[in-house]
């Protein structure tokens, strides 16, 4: 930056949005974090626009709000800012290591609902609530950055894109709805949530799957998690959480008010160690699951999550012609695949799809049933490039030819890229099986192709793959939505890894 006034001291991180550094304020003499972000003006919007948003939120005194000193506009055409210097950590690295005390979760969660109170009142949203953009001073107090203006260069607008973890998304964010305070207010719920169980009420595999939670999942109480926790506070934070902006707090005023008590309450006894484990397995897993089978999800995941509920009900895959011990659970995780997986919400319904909205594939990959010397991983990838917030078949649309049951139908175009010696390949919808191939070992890789007519409407699929003695290598589950107004299409990838060979770029 060719600004004379700031002397970089040193970077302290870099982020999608661009870098932060240490810096000097020369002139006043003091220690200030620099942030330039990347993004010029084209998309983020007008310098006009940055610097009305930055005097208001410049404007934000509050203590528990990283103070704002300076912005400016650089020579590349880069936006800056100039904040107070916070010499502490992020919450994001706090949480990493477990639940927060639960008299100081609560005086951080009344805190920024206060600093976001003030915010509001200023007619500032701030958009991007989430443990990375609050940091803790050396001295336990939390203060909330990236602040409106952050806006610009990372969050999501109603028709954009939805980056990296949508963990603290309001329903109204999701589905393109315009947000207000209480969408601020649902992502502190989240957080409050987080620091009071260490979980966050929303998990998933994938950000399709966390994004159907928020959508549709009722978050267990707090204290279903931590049976220490108070059932007032459940209360709190589940009316934070409500999927309803009506149904929450009206404003971090009132949530602060509700949630100060807790700090000065002493607190209850924990429970024994095993009446908590009692308490928060079943749960836990039961949330797992659930993220499991929402994994191979894509194309219109509001009406597909939609279904997850009545989903949820239905017994699980009948067990394999050979039961071998399942995937363990706790390799459901982000792969790095998904990290950069994007979710699009649904535009503004358009008449036309556009090309951002046509690409959503959600990837997922499990490491299933271990075998001794190497890993079989299974990659599905399930696509269809409909509009996500039209239904599957468009009332009134007409029929195409073929009447009522072709109507129901639609194909499913789906390729396999595998190459494992001497195995089979199932798969099934719905339990039922749609074909078996045998892998072959040798010859070109040329994915294979195969066809099938299936029902409009979300369908379960699992993907299996059997030894050459019939016994179960890896199976994966998830969902897929077939729509009729669309290609469906169900890419699945077989890979096998040798663990002496992931030992040895582990060493
Ligand atoms: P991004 O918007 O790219 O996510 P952030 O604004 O969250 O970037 O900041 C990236 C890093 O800089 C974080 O690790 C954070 O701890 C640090 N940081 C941001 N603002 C300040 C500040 N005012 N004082 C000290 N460190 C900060
Ligand atoms: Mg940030």
């Amino acid at each position: 930056m060719g600004n004379e006034r700031y002397e970089i001291l040193e970077t302290i991180g870099s982020g999608a949005s661009g870098s932060v550094a240490k810096a000097r304020d020369t002139l006043i003499g003091r220690t200030v974090a620099l942030k330039t972000l990347l993004s010029n003006f084209t998309e983020a919007g007008s310098p006009e626009q940055f610097l009305r948003e930055a005097r208001l939120v410049g404007q934000l005194n509050h203590p528990s709000i990283v103070g704002l000193f300076d912005v400016g506009i650089d020579e590349q055409n880069l936006p800056y800012l100039v904040m107070e210097y916070v010499d502490g950590k992020t919450l994001a690295i706090l949480l990493a290591g477990g639940p927060i005390p639960f008299q100081k979760a609560c005086i951080w969660g009344a805190d920024l609902a206060k600093a976001l109170a003030r915010a509001h009142e200023a007619g500032i949203i701030h958009g991007d609530v989430k443990p990375a953009n609050i940091l803790v001073t050396e001295d336990g107090r939390v203060k909330l950055g990236d602040f409106g203006i952050a806006r610009l260069a990372t969050q999501i607008s109603c028709s954009g894109r939805v980056m990296g973890t949508p963990a603290y998304l309001s329903p109204e964010q999701i589905v393109g709805k315009p947000q207000d305070a209480r969408s601020d207010l649902f992502a502190l719920g989240i957080l409050i949530y987080q620091m009071a169980t260490g979980h966050r009420p929303f998990e998933g595999t994938s950000l399709g799957a966390v994004c159907a939670q928020i959508l549709n999942a009722t978050p267990a109480p707090p204290s279903r998690l931590n049976p220490a926790l108070p059932p007032a506070f459940d209360r709190v934070v589940l009316r934070c959480l409500a999927k309803d902006p009506g149904k929450r707090y009206a404003s971090g005023e009132d949530l602060a008010r509700d949630l100060y008590p807790f700090a000065r309450r002493t607190q209850q006894p924990p429970a024994s160690p095993l009446r908590r484990m009692w308490a928060a397995q079943p749960l836990l897993r039961r949330a797992v699951w659930a993220a499991g089978v929402l994994a191979v999800l894509a194309g219109s995941y509001v009406p597909v999550s939609r279904s997850v509920h009545a989903r949820l009900r239905i017994p699980p895959a009948p067990a394999p012609r050979v039961l071998l011990p399942k995937a363990p659970e706790d390799l459901f995780g982000y792969t790095k695949e998904e990290q950069a997986a994007e979710v699009v919400p649904p535009p503004a319904r358009a008449p036309e799809a556009t090309d951002a909205s046509k690409r959503k594939a959600v990837h997922r990959s499990l490491s299933a049933a271990r075998p001794r010397h190497a890993k079989t991983k299974i990659v599905v990838a399930a696509a269809n490039d409909a509009q996500p917030g039209l239904p599957a078949a468009a009332p009134g649309s007409p029929l195409p030819e073929g009447g009522i049951a072709e109507t129901r139908r639609a194909p499913l175009q789906i390729e396999i890229q595998a190459r494992v010696p001497g195995a089979t390949l199932a798969v099934y919808a719905d339990h039922q099986l749609l074909f078996t191939t045998y892998l072959n070992t040798d010859g070109p890789e040329t994915p294979l192709r195969i066809e099938r007519k299936l029902s409009l409407g979300p369908h379960q699929f699992r993907v299996a793959i059997y030894r050459a003695d019939k016994s179960l290598q890896a199976e994966k589950e998830g969902l897929a939505e077939i729509r009729g107004d669309t290609d469906n299409k169900l890419s699945i990838r077989i890979r096998r890894h040798s663990r002496f060979l992931l030992k040895r770029d582990a060493a």
